[in-house]
């Protein structure tokens, strides 16, 4: 391939970067997007997509199993690995299809192989220099592990989990964030035993401290079991099985064990530092406008320290797009990007949890409700528990929203809405919630806080 100008050289075609490239193309500019594997990246390959797809599978597998309660007869048989395989990548292939439709339709060159950043302007990939008036660098991220675990056999990350080709009897998690429970709620549906390890006091320890508790009951009741507190020593693995060490000489034993301990910024190798973009343990640092110190080179996604999310790495990259074509955009804050853990059941949330609005705000001046899903028809026919939390700030704005609760993912549409456009209660109590929705729990919460509760005290 010759030698490439334009625009905007984009580096990376995962969440962040393909969606800075398609709004830079919306917008006018002549751009270049480098991918070394497939564009969409982790998301629609290993990520987002695949795992709500086993998800969906492990969802009918428990109304199977369940469905006698409902009045429908049927007995689950099992669960055919190769069959859920099919399914989920009969999405991932008809979803990369469209991108790449899309990507082309928009007019934007594809460069595939392994780019280099080699100066502020350009890209090295093979041969072919890719020249830009503006870069923009999204080279995501990978699964970390821990000193000495070292990935292989039955010792696996999320990537290697996904394909699978069987169900594993005895599973042990270590990490109990949104990647750990996600997986470990897929493999109990289809019938595994699974243990959990968190090193922090409590599952899903980024989320409101109410709504970790209630998960960790359901999780309970679904006899998923936990350990929380502990730390990770060793693993050992054979032909039959993994037992896990923990510090204290505790052990667990499994089938499998899936290493779910974060992801790291997928920046070695790639030139960053040799042209001395700022970084920080690998991470590329940026202003609030996700300039890097270097002129002209922005970062998006993953690489950039905060939020894991592919809706953040979407909305940094149309940020960039946007602002060098003068739109002025508003800047992406983290706090109030919405975030749901995918599990039975779901936790959905935006804002600020209770206990960080009363450090901030001060205790006298937050005003809060946990509306109980017992109290809303349409979870009570689901036959889910769980709550939507409301945060607000006395005579003042709405700052957070916490639920849990199954399909409660759902939800966050309007709760993000109204955190960002600061709404107060009483702004919208007037407005209606469909009936039977869960979505009525959102508007009894509101209407609690503005003082009017309709189905609650
Ligand atoms: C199991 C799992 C489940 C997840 N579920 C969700 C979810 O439900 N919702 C959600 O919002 N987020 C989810 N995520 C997180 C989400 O996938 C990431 O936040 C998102 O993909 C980040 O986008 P990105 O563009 O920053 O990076 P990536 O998607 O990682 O894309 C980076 C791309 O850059 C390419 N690349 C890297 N280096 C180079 C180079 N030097 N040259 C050329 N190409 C290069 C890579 O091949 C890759 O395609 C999940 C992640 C995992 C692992």
């Amino acid at each position: 391939m010759s030698d490439i100008a334009v625009d905007l050289v984009v580096l990376g075609g995962g969440s962040g970067g393909y969606s800075a490239a398609l709004r830079a193309s919306q917008l006018g500019m002549s751009v270049a997007l480098i991918e070394k594997d497939k564009v969409g990246g982790t998301c629609l390959h290993v990520g987002c997509i695949p795992t709500k797809a086993l998800l969906h599978s492990a969802e009918i597998a428990d109304n199977t199993r369940d469905a006698a309660r409902f009045g429908v007869t049927t007995t689950l048989h099992g669960i055919d690995v190769a069959a859920v395989s099919a399914y989920r990548q009969g999405i991932i292939d008809s979803k990369y299809k469209g991108l790449q439709g899309l990507l082309k339709a928009r007019g934007i060159q594809m460069v595939d192989g392994h780019g280099t950043l080699t100066s502020p302007t350009t890209v090295q990939v093979g041969d072919t220099t890719v020249t830009g008036k503006n870069v923009v660098l999204a080279t995501g991220s990978y699964a970390k592990t821990l000193p000495g675990l070292d990935i292989g056999g039955r010792i696996m990350t999320s990537e290697q989990a996904l394909t699978l080709d069987y169900v594993p009897k005895k599973v042990i998690v270590l990490g109990g964030g949104v990647i750990g429970v996600e997986f470990s709620s897929v493999w109990r549906s289809w019938g595994s035993e699974v243990t959990i390890i968190e090193g922090l006091p409590r599952l899903v320890p980024a989320e409101d401290e109410s709504v970790s508790k209630q998960f960790e009951r359901a999780f309970r009741k679904r006899g998923i079991e936990f350990k929380t507190g502990v730390r990770f020593q060793s693993a050992t693995q054979n032909d039959s099985g993994v037992v896990v060490t923990l510090e204290g000489g505790e052990t667990v034993e499994g089938d499998v064990l899936l290493v779910a301990v974060g992801r790291g910024p997928s920046t070695n190798n790639c030139g960053f530092d040799t042209v001395g973009v700022e970084m920080d343990r690998g991470y590329v640092l940026t202003n609030e406008r996700l300039q890097t110190n270097i002129p002209g080179v922005y970062a998006v996604g993953d690489i950039v320290p905060g939020l894991q999310l592919a809706h953040r790495g979407y909305q940094h990259g149309i940020f960039v797009a946007e602002d060098l074509a003068g739109l002025n955009p508003i800047v992406v804050s983290d706090i109030n990007i919405p975030k749901v853990t995918y599990s039975e059941p779901e936790i959905a949330s935006v804002g600020l949890g209770e206990t960080v609005a009363k450090e901030q705000y001060g205790e006298a001046n937050i005003a809060v409700y946990d509306y109980n899903l017992a109290g809303n028809g349409k979870s009570h026919i689901l036959e889910t528990s769980g709550s939507i939390k409301v945060v607000r700030v006395i005579d003042g704005p709405v700052v957070g929203v916490h639920m849990i609760g199954a399909r409660v993912g759902e939800l966050i549409g309007e709760a993000q809405l109204i955190v960002n456009w600061e709404a107060h209660p009483e702004d919208i109590a007037p407005h209606l919630h469909a009936h039977p929705t869960q979505n009525e729990a959102l508007g009894e919460a509101f209407l609690a806080l503005a003082g009017k509760p309709l189905h609650a005290m």
